[in-house]
């Protein structure tokens, strides 16, 4: 049985006191202890970010790609690999800035991989300049007169794109962010875990105690996971409380390899097909 242990790196941290990145990386170790997977046993996706230099101190199969380009990364191991449990890890800036485009047709085409969003409005790595997902009206060290653009609010966003599992969790209740980080590896499609964390270092406007005095989680009020109005509503910014846990989960989804009727016959793996053809005579058109 895997422990905890096996997915220690010698590597530390270097992460700020107080950075939200330390719970998701404790999450994630637990989620996969939990779910019965060893190191070998799982592909973790990176891009650039604070958040992605998480990638050596997890010992475990990791991939890191250019900065917003973890969900075409991963998603091309997903369908090489069907069988193999693929995760996204990355941050708001990368995804929403220069990542957006596999963003939505990831969603549209509903890879079955797991995306872990650390959402703390700002790109902290390159010292607290402003992404999609920071208030309109706030200095950063980008925009010292204040944020112009409107806010993306992208849970809304997840929704509006028939998103198959859309959840929100908060780096203050690990238990929870454990459980919804397994909820979304069973889910057999793209299934977005957005994590609202404090970056102390460069965000003071929505900090730790700000989060915590405004989350609960849906399941105290019965929420009903299948009303995509209900989850969109929820997800509102005008909102006085942030909403965590599960807000849509569609029934009776399929990820993509599996609405391929013509595919329906193949048991086997994509990156086993390819070895039965050569490619020799194709590279040799393009000399
Ligand atoms: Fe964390 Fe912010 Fe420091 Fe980056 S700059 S390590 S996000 S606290």
């Amino acid at each position: 049985m895997p422990t905890i242990q096996d997915f220690q790196s010698p590597i530390t941290p270097t992460w700020c006191p107080g950075c939200g990145d330390f719970a998701i990386w404790t999450a994630i170790k637990q989620a996969l202890v939990q779910e019965g997977f060893g190191p070998m046993d799982v592909a973790l996706c990176f891009d650039i970010g604070c958040n992605s230099n998480m990638a050596d101190k997890i010992n475990a199969y990791v991939f890191k790609g250019l900065h917003g380009r973890v969900i075409p990364l991963a998603s091309g191991i997903s369908l090489a690999n069907k069988n193999l449990p693929v995760i996204a890890i990355a941050g708001d800036g990368g995804t929403f800035d220069e990542g957006m485009h596999h963003f939505i047709h990831a969603i549209r085409s509903d890879y079955n991989i797991t995306l872990i969003l650390h959402n703390n409005c700002d790109f902290g790595l390159t010292t607290g300049q402003a992404t999609p997902t920071t208030p309109i009206g706030q200095k950063m060290n980008s925009t010292p007169f204040g944020v112009v653009e409107s806010r993306l609010n992208p849970t809304q966003l997840a929704l509006t794109l028939g998103a198959s599992f859309v959840a929100k969790a908060f780096t203050g209740n690990v238990t929870q962010l454990i459980s919804l980080i397994r909820d979304g590896i069973q889910h057999k499609g793209f299934s977005y875990i957005e994590v609202l964390q404090h970056c102390p270092t460069y965000n003071n406007f929505q900090d730790h105690k700000w989060i915590a005095e405004r989350v609960y989680d849906v399941k105290t009020n019965n929420h009903d996971t299948s009303d995509l109005q209900k989850a969109m509503s929820l997800a509102d910014y005008s909102q006085e409380k942030i909403a965590t846990g599960i807000l849509f989960k569609a029934p009776n989804s399929k990820d993509y390899l599996n609405k391929l009727d013509y595919r329906k016959d193949y048991k086997g793996n994509l990156k086993d097909e390819v070895k039965k053809y050569s490619i020799k005579e194709l590279a040799h058109s393009f000399t």
